[in-house]
């Protein structure tokens, strides 16, 4: 079984490589090209392993997505690379249009061409996931649940452009038969997660003393998701799932940001007695534009059809992630230093 990953030295597509690579023992092919968001340091527990490679590569490169599927020949396409962060898409949208949504095109062609190659059983068998987020459905009210029928209605330049692929990809599957499954993923939280998002930013500035930004009254709600339990879902997506599907993935863990800032602070102040109390620190800011209010997965397509089920709670899922930053500096320091010249909080260290 070979499986190309793209996106692979990010967040979730390390966690997902070193799943397959370490425990479903796969062939992988790590396409990605190390934006500011890769990190192949993220990968170093696999990187010598026999059924682990890795190419730089841009997924809007037609010619070389086209190489890369002749030379490689994936049973599975599992596509995460992408432009992640809301606040960068924001202050600048060109290049979420580029790669979520042309470099999208230009995978699903490249994926195309190869698959009309093959032979009819190898066509039978090949799948492509489609990684999204729940951001495509816009905002909850109070009540409701987002569910694989729910209409899009994105609220952001990032969820705009994912809400486009999803639909590209969707639509591969229907006009041309290519086997595309889509996923639709609440938040993710866990190690490796790039310091500008809010549990890992949140955790590296109550370490350094410095202030926690929090948006508007910390209100919004997200669904939290152990970045292991996606991984998961997302190998037996590839291998379980029905071409022509979506399937949503959420651990059914929904918190308010203020909540988790403050569960944050107080783990901080019983692993770091020392340097607590860590609440102080908060800092309300001026809210996001756009900012939804709440996100909330109905993951019963995805449990019922394949037996998948959260496995981390989101307790001791925090406790592990504010244990695993203050444990691997060396991961975390290299990446404070990256300067977002959007930074719309000032709140990160500039050197
Ligand atoms: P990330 O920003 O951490 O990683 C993205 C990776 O894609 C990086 O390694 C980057 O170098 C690579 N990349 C970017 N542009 C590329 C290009 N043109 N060609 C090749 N590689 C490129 O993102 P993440 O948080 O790991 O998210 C992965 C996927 O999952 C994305 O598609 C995202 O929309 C989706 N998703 C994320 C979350 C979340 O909470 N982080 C939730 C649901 C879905």
């Amino acid at each position: 079984m070979r499986i190309l990953v793209t996106g692979g030295a990010g967040f979730i597509g390390s966690a997902l490589i070193r799943y397959l690579v370490r425990e479903v023992g796969v062939e992988v092919l790590n396409v990605d090209k190390l934006t500011y968001a890769g990190n192949l340091a993220s990968l170093k527990d696999v990187e010598n392993a026999p059924n682990y490679r890795f190419f730089k590569a841009d997924i809007c490169a037609k010619p070389i997505m086209t190489d890369i599927f002749d030379s490689f020949r994936p049973d599975r396409v599992m596509h995460l690379a992408a432009e992640s962060h809301v606040d960068r898409s924001i202050n600048a949208a060109g290049t979420f249009i580029e790669t979520n949504v042309v470099g999208t095109f230009t995978l699903l062609e490249a994926a195309r061409a190869y698959w009309n190659g093959l032979s009819a059983s190898a066509r039978v068998h090949f799948r492509f996931v489609h990684v999204s987020t729940d951001e495509v459905y816009g905002s909850l009210g109070d009540q409701d649940l987002f569910h694989e029928d729910t209409p899009y209605d994105p609220s952001s330049p990032y969820s705009a452009s994912k809400a486009a692929s999803d639909h590209l990809a969707i639509a591969w599957q229907r006009t041309y038969g290519l086997p595309v499954i889509v996923s639709n993923c609440s938040n993710n939280y866990g190690p490796y997660h790039f310091p500008e998002k809010l549990i890992p930013l949140v955790i590296l500035n109550a370490l350094e003393g410095k202030p926690l930004p929090v948006y508007g009254k910390g209100a919004n709600i997200r669904d939290w998701l152990y970045v292991e339990d996606h991984a998961r879902a997302l190998h037996l997506i590839a291998e379980r799932g029905r071409p022509g599907e979506k399937y949503n993935v959420g651990g059914r863990n929904e918190q308010r940001n203020i909540d988790v800032v403050r569960r944050i602070c107080q783990i901080m102040d019983a692993m770091r007695p020392k340097d607590g109390p860590h609440e102080h620190l908060i800092t309300y800011v001026d809210d996001r534009p756009g900012h939804d209010a709440r996100y909330a997965i109905d993951a019963t397509r995805l449990e019922t059809e394949l037996g998948w089920k959260a496995q981390e709670k989101f307790e001791s899922g925090i406790e592990k992630t504010v244990a695993w930053f203050l444990e691997n500096e060396w991961w975390w320091r290299p990446l404070r230093k990256t300067v977002y010249p959007g930074e719309r909080l000032g709140l990160l260290e500039r050197r």
